[in-house]
């Protein structure tokens, strides 16, 4: 079939597999080894023990990652749990959403944090001590270069190897690298050697990040360099890079972030909001001028990828469309809405007229539909969400992803999930949102290709195309929609050269 394209995720999960996988699901590693899920704050200690005993140097800290404290009933994991691990060797969780990380004591001790720091993001326990959490930006700053190495690290060579080999065992063909933090001259040529060497698997799209709040300097403080003041350069070099695109790396769009997440109750939702609590989300971007920081993109014909989880935040990214194109009128922007989770058919049938695309989150419903169902959101906005087929009656053009690391990079499961929309627990969520498997395949090719204004060249098998093609071991259109996951993936092709997948455990 066409190669699969995933279209959005990001390189940064193959920084992450350089280090131990604590999560709650199992997951498969780039060269194709099992992790075990985590079930229990118990078998997560263990497996860090283990980890501990294996190190060599006593001074290096332990790095894991993929925790999610809403899996574990209320109970959150905290330093004492991690004293466990060692006293003496620092330890660093870093949490599924990637907007958390819990630390253990010797961490705490050598960054100086404790009983005096008084910094929004670190929480304090009964006893008037931080309890080893670290949360947001300003929290996690506080554990110094360990998570710059975690959220920044794009420029490595193994980062991108890790990448495009995870890529390839999910059949994908063309994959994005959704918002580059600092894309200038220096990360382009580098990317360049790395992703047009005949021998890495995957073509690449990168839109460039650009963050910009009425709270400049909050964010200049954290991440020097990342909020980018003078907008018009800004978007006149993005716009100078989509000359220098190749087959295989393709530049000059951007993305932009509006909300949270609406696991971690950060996401903005349209009344009445949360359903087991009263404060309502973050702005990462600030509403009211965002139509601001569209414009310069919108006069120069660069697509804008904005993150919107939460229909309130769909609502301020559809108004400064509307004012975008009202001055600027641009029948084919192809600007997408990403993540779409809340999206309501009144929000599809706007973003239909303004020519604008979906890229819906819907493997969310397997690997958080229980907890929204049964504390964020409720039934009836859970049944309602990762609403595919509403997309696709209102006539808006819409693909699916992962956004890996945040969960597996794997199109096939995310299709499942849109076909058969089971929780982990499996109990179905919106019967009438399920899509064939046709149209889900469809979404996750040349769906997806739309939406990255690729579609003439991938997406689908046609002469003049680029030759992708994911080869895998059965028929998808001749099996049980419900075993679409199940099915092996014996590598890509990719501009006519084979690349097989590594070896499943
Ligand atoms: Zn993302």
């Amino acid at each position: 079939m066409p190669g699969l394209i995933e279209a959005h995720c990001h390189s940064s999960v193959g920084n992450f597999w350089m280090y131990p996988y604590i999560g709650f699901f199992d997951c498969h590693g780039p060269d194709g080894k099992l992790w075990e899920a985590c079930k229990s704050f118990d078998s997560i200690i263990s497996r860090l023990k283990k980890i501990d005993s294996a190190m060599s140097d006593p001074d290096e800290t332990l790095i894991a990652w993929g925790m999610d404290p809403i899996y574990f009933d209320g109970d959150r994991l905290v330093a004492t749990h991690l004293d466990q691990v060692s006293k003496t060797r620092p330890v660093f969780i870093f949490h599924a959403s990637g907007h958390l990380a819990t630390v253990n004591t010797a961490l705490m001790k050598k960054v100086g944090i404790d009983e005096t720091t008084d910094v929004e993001g670190v929480p304090k326990g009964a006893d008037g001590k931080p309890n080893g959490e670290l949360q947001e930006l300003p929290g996690l700053i506080m554990a110094g270069d360990i998570v710059l190495k975690l959220l920044t690290n794009n420029r490595d060579p193994q980062v991108w190897k890790n990448f495009g080999q995870l890529a390839c065992n999910a059949g994908c063909t063309t994959v994005t690298d959704l918002g580059f933090v600092n894309l200038d001259d220096g990360a382009v040529d580098l990317l360049h050697t790395i992703i047009d060497d005949p021998d890495f698997p995957v073509r690449v799209s990168i839109p460039s990040s650009v963050f910009w709040h009425t709270e400049l300097e909050k964010i200049a403080r954290y991440f020097p360099g990342l909020a980018n003041s003078d907008l018009d350069l800004t978007a006149e070099y993005v716009s100078g890079l989509r000359a220098r695109s190749s087959d295989k790396l393709h530049l000059g769009q951007v993305k932009v972030l509006l909300d949270g997440s609406i696991q971690g109750f950060t996401a903005r939702l349209r009344s009445p909001g949360y359903l087991s609590r009263k404060d309502n989300g973050i702005w990462i971007s600030s509403p009211d001028i965002f139509k601001d920081l569209l414009l310069p993109f919108q006069k120069r014909g660069i697509s804008i990828h904005c993150h919107c989880n939460g229909d309130e935040a769909v609502d301020v990214f559809l108004d400064a469309v509307e004012q975008i194109q009202a001055e600027f009128p641009w029948p084919d922007s192809r600007h997408t809405v990403q993540h779409c989770q809340l999206t309501t058919a009144d929000q599809y049938r706007r973003m239909a007229t303004m020519g604008m695309c979906a890229n819906i989150f819907s493997n969310h419903i397997y690997y958080w539909g229980d907890q929204h169902y049964n504390s964020t959101v409720g039934p009836d906005r859970a049944r309602r969400m990762e609403a595919c087929r509403t997309a696709k009656e209102n006539g808006v053009h819409f693909s699916l992803h992962c956004d890996s690391p945040v969960t597996p990079l794997g199109q096939l499961h995310t299709a499942w999930c849109a076909v058969n929309r089971l929780t982990a627990s499996g109990r179905t969520l919106g019967e009438y949102e399920k899509l064939t498997v046709y149209d889900a395949l469809r979404a996750v090719t040349l769906g997806a290709a739309y939406t990255l204004k690729l579609d003439h060249d991938i997406g689908s098998i046609e002469p003049g195309k680029l030759a992708d093609f994911a080869v895998l071991e059965t028929d998808p259109l001749e099996i049980d929609p419900v075993r679409l996951k199940d099915i092996k993936v014996w590598g890509t092709v990719m501009g006519g050269k084979l690349y097989p997948a590594a070896e499943r455990d």
